[in-house]
């Protein structure tokens, strides 16, 4: 990582991808230490702003219904309840969404998306994301959930977001309320990178969840120079798993514009993957990469990966073979 002595030029260039960092994520950054991991997450780099990375590199926007749903696999939809967060991750695929004016799901948007829902009984999950959909009001994520759970197809509400980690005071009664209120069952997806992030605050409101009966899973992105070592990412998953919540998805970071620098090279991820060996299966995530055109791809034992120009060519065991680009320099 280059050091970020530029800060003043990275203040004027960042422009709307602006810095956002909350207070309570803040007070556990070591603003000592440059190579600090969650500093690393939420303070740009003059990397930043090397004109590389792919827009919308997992092609959402094909998938658009409306301004806030992507219908991307035929059982499950994304939800885009608004374009704000807590914080900003510098590492953040929809990095997009901070350049548009602050916007919050409507009431119309809530009634598009219910006609669609009730047009594709196919869509059993609804992932609620943003942004931070938790940036929503009690009162407006009950509207939601509540015009949801009149959708007879759906079996499921998944929450996405970063609250446990950046606002885990936002994990209180009323929240709790409305999703335990919720006619279909909710599961909250958490985000959390590094062990460093599982502070007081984090752990005590992640136990309201789980005391709620919600369940809680975790998703994780690999990131260069923060976790991209197997004992970082195992001491996560024990932890994580040691408070209940199910360490769920391990993604290769994509490379959106402005956030390639964080990129493993796919061999290097795979190692790392390799090296999770035989530990147990509770503690353990499923490994995932978006590939463009295609959606979420889990490579694991019986593949064949081969390094070529520019790209990667993996070869699943039924022999199917795919290609996805190599991390830039
Ligand atoms: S909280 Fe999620 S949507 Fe918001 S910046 Fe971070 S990764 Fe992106």
């Amino acid at each position: 990582m280059k050091s970020d002595l530029h800060k003043k030029d990275l203040t004027k260039n960042v422009g709307s991808n602006y810095l956002l960092i909350p207070k309570s994520f803040a007070r556990r950054v070591d603003w000592n230490l440059l190579g600090d991991p969650l500093r690393m997450q939420v303070v740009p780099v003059p990397d930043e702003l090397e004109p590389i990375g792919v827009f919308d590199f997992s092609e959402e926007r094909k998938f658009m219904k409306g301004r806030a749903l992507i219908h991307k696999y035929p059982d499950r939809a994304v939800l885009l309840a608004t374009n704000q967060c807590f914080g900003h991750c510098r590492f953040c695929f929809r990095k997009q969404l901070w350049n548009e004016p602050a916007w919050m799901i409507s009431d119309s948007d809530i009634k598009i998306i219910v006609s669609y829902l009730l047009q594709h009984d196919e869509i059993k999950e609804v992932i609620v994301s943003g942004g931070d959909p938790l940036v929503l009001s009690d009162n407006h994520l009950e509207k939601l959930i509540k015009r949801l759970g009149r959708v007879p197809g759906l079996d499921l509400i998944r929450i996405a977001s970063r609250a446990l980690c950046f606002q885990p005071g936002r994990i209180n009664l009323g929240l709790i309320r409305v999703l335990r209120n919720s006619k279909k069952q909710v599961w909250f997806i958490s985000h959390f990178n590094h062990p460093a992030e599982l502070g007081p605050e984090t752990r005590v409101a992640a136990k309201k969840l789980i005391a709620a009966g919600i369940p809680v899973l975790s998703q994780a992105v690999l990131l260069k120079g923060i976790n991209d070592r197997v004992e970082i990412l195992l001491a996560l998953f024990r932890e994580l798993a040691g408070l209940g919540i199910k360490p769920y998805q391990l993604f290769q970071c994509d490379p959106a514009p402005g956030a390639a620098h964080f990129v493993t090279e796919l061999s290097d991820s795979l190692k790392i993957v390799e090296k999770f060996g035989k530990v147990s299966g509770i503690i353990l995530p499923r490994f995932a990469l978006e590939l463009p055109g295609y959606g979420k791809l889990s490579p694991g034992p019986g593949w064949k990966i081969t390094r070529q120009t520019g790209s990667y060519r993996l070869v699943s065991p039924e022999g199917r073979s795919f290609r996805y680009p190599a991390a830039k320099k």
